[in-house]
């Protein structure tokens, strides 16, 4: 195999494959991780390693826009075991505070270990004598020890996409020690959030028994530092493309198709647990109900895009939410005049940013999230600094964008009182806020991110 000097590894490879009338060919797929990696995958002409989708054998490594595709096969059973069950079912929920309950299953574990392990072999193959390893996410944690048990000349980073749980939390699931020691295996653990790297290194003395000063752990005659490196958005990519006229005259049609409202309410999630859907549409049937909002004059829209829809939680999270949305629309709407527009679809991030442009408040309402990308997204869009933002303090995104709207998901009179606060500021208010949101946002985008971890990295 060709071998690089620098080696991404993700459970996805950054590609769909499509049906063109030519046959079957790959299509780069967008995404703020891409976006990063591209420029120093291409200057280094790095390999990317990762699941190309699809089951049985995996297509052989090819070239897409100047970087190298290294796919690894998984099968239906890995799909069922180590992706919808061991990363999906157990670690997922557990990461976010247990909002939903984690399921255990030895034979989903024994899974994850062997696709983590298949991961490992193939960076082996491609990874030149002292390269850079840069392994991402909750499905690949056992990757850096046991790369490192075989090629100790690499510099092995690893970058935590979700939370990382308490202690307490953490202690509970079967085989936590192997996961832990899979982190360790790195020479730079990286995370979203300054308390997710102090829960790792007092997991690590908690655990194991490690020593640690700050940030360090000394393991063996090793040491292992962590730190907090909080994920961005390509700013400029999202302001150009929200600033575009085609996406301005969609923005004023959509309106235009929900009647004109005064006021537009917006939700965009994947139909996860963890991004408290639920709790959003009671606050507004609550306000509805109550006579605080009314119908027209008000209306939400919520896209909920399809996630994993092989996983019970899942399964069960949709009926409750669908379910809810019957409820309002029986009771608030209108003929021609739903109060709820509930789209469980996918979008483009073209519709998705005349969607931003549209709502006059955007909710976004996590119980628990890493970082939360929607709600960067969102103020990058708003060129005319219109708009209001409803955050929970509980995504992180919230460590960095103080001037929104903050609330307590947990509590429903604060989600409405919030919401309201949102819906009635005056306009020069709402846009001091999001201004300097902008602001920061500007100075912190995705390339600031990786830069900031690989500069960690190499100096390590
Ligand atoms: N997204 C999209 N189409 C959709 C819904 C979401 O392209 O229909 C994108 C959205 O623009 C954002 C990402 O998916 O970039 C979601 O990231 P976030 O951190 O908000 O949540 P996650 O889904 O990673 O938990």
């Amino acid at each position: 195999a060709k071998r690089s000097s620098f080696v991404v590894v993700a459970n996805r490879l950054p590609v769909d494959r499509v049906t063109t009338e030519a046959g079957q060919e790959w299509r780069p797929s967008p995404g703020g991780l891409v976006t990063a990696l591209h420029p120093v995958l291409a200057k280094q002409r790095g390999t990317w390693v990762g699941w190309a989708g699809g089951t049985g054998e995996a297509p052989e490594p090819f070239e897409l826009e100047g970087i190298h595709l290294h796919p690894v096969p998984l099968d239906a059973d890995d799909l069922e075991r180590y992706y919808e069950g061991q990363s999906n079912a157990t670690i997922w929920p557990l990461y976010h505070d247990a909002v939903e309950t984690p399921v255990y299953r030895r034979r989903w574990r024994e899974s994850y270990r062997e696709v983590n392990a298949r991961f490992a072999t193939a960076v082996d193959k491609v990874a030149e004598q002292g390269a850079t390893v840069w392994v991402q996410d909750y499905q690949l944690q056992l990757v850096p020890a046991m790369l490192r048990e075989r090629r100790p000349d690499l510099r092995i980073g690893f970058f935590l996409h979700i939370p990382f749980p308490p202690i307490e939390l953490f202690m509970q699931m079967p085989g936590r020690a192997e996961i832990l020691r899979g982190l360790l295996g790195a020479d730079l653990v990286g995370f979203q959030q300054r308390l997710a790297a102090q829960n790792f290194v007092r997991l690590a003395r908690h655990l194991l028994g490690l020593r640690y000063q700050g940030n360090t752990i000394k393991v063996d005659d090793r040491t292992v530092k962590a730190g907090a490196f909080p994920i961005s958005i390509d700013v400029e990519e999202m302001e150009k493309l929200a600033a575009t006229a085609s996406v301005q005259a969609r923005a004023k049609q959509i309106r235009a198709e929900l009647g004109d409202p005064e006021t537009v309410v917006l939700g965009v999630d994947r139909l996860d647990y963890t991004k408290g859907i639920e709790q959003r549409f009671k606050a507004f049937r609550e306000l509805l109900s109550e006579g605080r909002l009314s119908v027209p004059q008000a209306v939400m829209v919520q896209v909920a895009t399809p996630s994993r829809e092989r996983v019970e939680h899942y399964q069960t999270l949709r009926v409750r939410v669908e379910r809810e949305v019957g409820r309002i629309n029986g009771e608030f709407g209108r003929v021609g005049v739903p109060a709820v527009h509930y789209l469980h679809q996918s979008y483009s991030r073209t519709e998705l940013a005349a969607l931003y442009c549209a709502a006059d408040v955007m909710m976004v309402t996590p119980l628990r999230d890493g970082m939360n990308l929607v709600a960067k997204e969102y103020i990058a869009a708003r060129a005319d600094a219109g708009g209001a933002l409803v955050l929970s303090e509980f995504a992180g995104a919230a460590t960095e964008l103080r001037q929104a709207f903050l609330c307590n998901p947990y509590d429903p009179e604060a989600v409405k009182e919030t919401m309201l606060r949102a819906i009635t500021v005056a306009p020069s208010e709402a846009k001091r806020r999001i201004k300097v949101m902008q602001r920061h946002l500007r100075n912190h985008d995705v390339d600031r991110w990786a830069r900031s971890f690989l500069d960690e990295l190499g100096g390590a």
